[in-house]
C-alpha cells in the first residue's frame, strides 16, 4: 500500500509511481513475511488466539510454516527453559537469511516470572540468539503483538537488500561469545548444584513428597 498512496502524491501522481528496485522487492518482502511459531507456556495460548478469526494474523501478511527452511521470523513465544534453548538456536541456524527474530513476553524477553529463582529458564532468548523485536507483557495483548509485527515490517520495508546484513562489530561478537559462555556455565552449575534433580522432578511430576518415594523405594 506504501507504493499504492503515492499516486495521489503531487509530483510522483498521474499514475506514475517512482521507486527503486529495492523499494519493489521490500515492499514484497514485508507483506509477506512466513513465520516460524515456537510456542511456550501461556504466552503460545495468547499466540493461538491472534492466529484466530477475531484477529486474523493473516490480514498482515504473516503466514504460518512448520519448516524453519522457509521462514523469514520466528516468534519465541513464553518461558525458554534451558532444556528448549538448544532446540531454539537450531531452528533459528536452520533459517536462511535474512532472517529475523520476534521475542514475545517477558519470560522469552528476559525470564519474566522465572528472573530470580526460576533455576531452569533462560533469562531471556536473546542471550543465545540476536532479537529483532522485543514485545512487553505477561502475556501480551494481541494489540500489542501487532504493533510489534508492525514494527518488523517496517524494518523490513527498509533495509538494504543488496548488502548482506551488517557483520556484527568485533565488540558485539566478544559480548556474544561472553553471553554464551556464561549461560553454558550456568548450566553446568544447575547441573552440579540439582543432583538430585530427577528426584525433585518427580516430586513436582507425581505431586508427592521425596520422603514418601525414598520410603516407597526402600520397601
Ligand atoms: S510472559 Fe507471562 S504469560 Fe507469557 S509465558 Fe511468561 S508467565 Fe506466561
Amino acid at each position: 500500500m506504501g507504493l499504492l498512496n503515492r499516486l495521489d502524491d503531487p509530483i510522483q501522481g498521474d499514475g506514475i509511481i517512482l521507486g527503486t528496485v529495492e523499494d519493489i522487492l521490500n515492499w514484497g518482502r514485508s507483506k509477506s513475511d512466513w513465520y516460524l511459531q515456537f510456542g511456550l507456556a501461556c504466552c503460545a495460548i495468547e499466540f493461538m488466539a491472534l492466529n484466530a478469526s477475531h484477529f486474523d494474523m493473516m490480514r498482515f501478511g504473516a503466514i504460518p510454516r512448520t519448516s524453519p527452511r522457509q521462514a523469514d521470523f520466528i516468534i519465541v513465544s513464553g518461558t525458554v527453559t534451558l532444556k528448549m534453548a538448544d532446540r531454539i538456536k537450531t531452528l533459528y541456524e536452520q533459517m536462511s537469511e535474512p532472517r529475523y527474530v520476534m521475542s514475545m513476553g517477558s519470560c522469552s524477553n528476559s525470564g519474566g516470572p522465572y528472573w530470580e529463582h526460576g533455576y531452569h529458564v533462560l533469562k531471556g532468548v536473546d542471550r543465545i540468539i540476536p532479537v529483532d523485536v522485543y514485545v512487553p507483557g505477561c502475556p501480551p495483548r494481541p494489540e500489542a503483538f501487532f504493533e510489534g509485527l508492525v514494527k518488523l515490517q517496517k524494518m523490513i520495508s527498509t533495509q538494504a537488500i543488496f548488502r548482506k546484513r551488517e557483520k556484527m562489530s568485533p565488540e558485539d561478537l566478544a559480548a556474544l561469545e561472553l553471553r554464551q559462555k556464561k549461560v553454558r556455565e550456568y548450566q553446568e552449575r544447575v547441573k552440579q548444584e540439582n543432583a538430585d534433580y530427577n528426584d525433585v522432578n518427580r516430586k513436582i511430576y507425581t505431586g508427592y513428597s521425596l520422603d514418601y518415594l525414598k520410603k516407597e523405594e526402600s520397601k
